[in-house]
């Protein structure tokens, strides 16, 4: 097995201004390839103390992996004092910098001079993109970035390995799983496999009584992950090829799917709002929003999905009373009697958002985020022609944002239910 140490660069970290996400990232993504993690570390834009840590960790370990520094300013060294360390000279590409000049183009501006400096990698680099038909490579390689202009960089040197990342997530990760896996992989040990089983509606702890025995289990290992008003079962095998890996997890995928039906959405899709634009444009379907406490949320999360436009035909944010009123044709009486924040008060707005927009579904939301207001909770409803539906959700903390979540994570599940309701009665 590969042993590898993590250094992540910047003077942002170790003052704690930023959270070291690239860390658990990284961490995580190693020990699925099979790699050993032997130290995490920290340093600052210093390159004295770059270089002496890095030499330290490239001393032990097979791979070092660094993240940070290799953007365009003074403090981003971590390119060159490496390089320098290993005694690499840099030489500046053509390709590269004319990639570059290409994203800013596409931005309409022009290249700042500094940029000119990430067009420089050690002399004679490769480029590295797509499948790894090198084998262990030796000598450097270096991975563009997709979302940024510094590239990445691999150097292989004497039969061990320095990956040099960007220090964005956003660019870092898509980076990590586009390229630098499929370069790492002859390193790896066999096969790591994982399929996310993903539910709404049930609790982690409800889920793992359910599945008690499955957790038990080590290949394929299944282990919960409870994300904010949704929870998940990830099915991970080792095998020596994907194919072994893939019959060891299809049995026990299918086994939580029929123990979990009611709540599982779906498996390694993104998130429920894609699973619903897809449901939805599959069976013809439209749908509409009336939104108070989720202040446009759930339209929001719709229209992030391609193909939102054959299914959404709109929403209101409703947050003040003579809104849900005028806009929503919500009863006057039924405010004065039972309050916004009520079953009734939903159901109206549903109806309401229905019958004004026309469509088949249409989704509402009202409730108390935070303040005073107690208990703090929130009603979801739909109305579609099979009837109205109304669920409740309490609320644990203040938290404004998660609590607009939970009920956009709420009202988005009813329309799953009821879509699929809907087809099983209409087969
Ligand atoms: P840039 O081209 O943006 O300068 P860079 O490769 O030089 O990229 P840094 O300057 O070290 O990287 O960091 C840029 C930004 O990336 C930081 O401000 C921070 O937002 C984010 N970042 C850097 N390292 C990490 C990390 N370990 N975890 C999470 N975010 C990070
Ligand atoms: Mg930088």
């Amino acid at each position: 097995m590969a042993s590898c140490e993590l250094l992540c660069v910047g003077t942002e970290l170790l003052l704690g201004d930023i959270l070291n996400t690239n860390a658990r990232f990284l961490a995580r993504e190693l020990a699925g390839l099979g790699f050993t993690l032997h130290r995490q570390a920290v340093v600052g834009d210093n390159p004295t103390r770059l270089r002496e840590d890095f030499l330290a960790a490239w001393e032990r370990a097979d791979f070092v992996f660094l993240t940070g520094g290799l953007g365009p300013t003074a403090d981003d060294v971590t390119r060159e004092t490496v390089c320098e360390a290993l005694g690499l000279p840099l030489e500046e590409r053509a390709e590269l910098l004319e990639s570059m000049r290409g994203f800013f183009r596409a931005r309409g501006c022009d290249m700042p001079r500094s940029n000119a400096r990430q067009a420089c990698v050690p002399a004679g680099a490769v480029a590295f993109s797509g499948e790894n038909k090198l084998g262990k490579p030796a000598g450097s390689y270096y991975f563009p970035n997709a979302n940024g202009t510094a590239p990445g960089l691999a150097i292989c040197v004497s039969g061990k390995c320095a990956v040099l990342l960007p220090g964005p997530p956003n660019e870092m990760e898509p980076m990590f799983l586009q390229t630098v896996r499929s370069f790492l992989s002859p390193w790896a040990d066999g096969v790591i496999v994982s399929r996310m089983v993903r539910t709404m509606g049930i609790g982690e702890s409800a889920m793992a009584e359910l599945t008690a025995d499955l957790l038990d289990v080590e290949n394929p290992s299944v282990a919960p992950y409870a994300k904010t008003g949704e929870s998940c079962l990830r099915v991970t095998a080792r095998a020596k090829n994907a194919n072994e890996a893939e019959s060891l997890i299809t049995p026990v995928a299918e086994e939580i799917r029929r123990r979990l039906a009611p709540y599982v959405y779906g498996m390694d899709v993104p998130n429920i709002e894609t699973v619903l634009i897809h449901e939805l444009s599959a069976h013809n379907k439209t749908v509409a929003a009336a939104e108070s406490i989720t202040g446009g949320g759930i339209a929001k999360r719709l229209t992030d999905c391609p193909g939102a436009s054959r299914v959404l035909r709109g929403a209101v944010v409703a947050y003040c009373d003579d809104v849900k009123r005028e806009q929503l044709g919500v009863h006057a009486k039924t405010l004065e009697e039972h309050t916004a924040v009520s079953e009734q008060t939903a159901s109206e707005m549903a109806r309401g958002a229905r019958a004004r927009f026309g469509t088949d579904f249409a989704l509402a939301s009202t409730g108390w985020a935070d303040g005073e207001n107690t208990p703090l909770h929130a009603y979801a409803a739909i109305d579609s022609e099979d009837g109205t539906y109304v669920r409740r959700i309490a609320f644990a903390g203040q938290n404004r944002l998660t609590n607009r979540l939970l009920t956009e994570n709420a009202a988005l599940f009813l329309l799953y239910q009821a879509l699929n309701a809907h087809n099983s009665a209409h087969a």
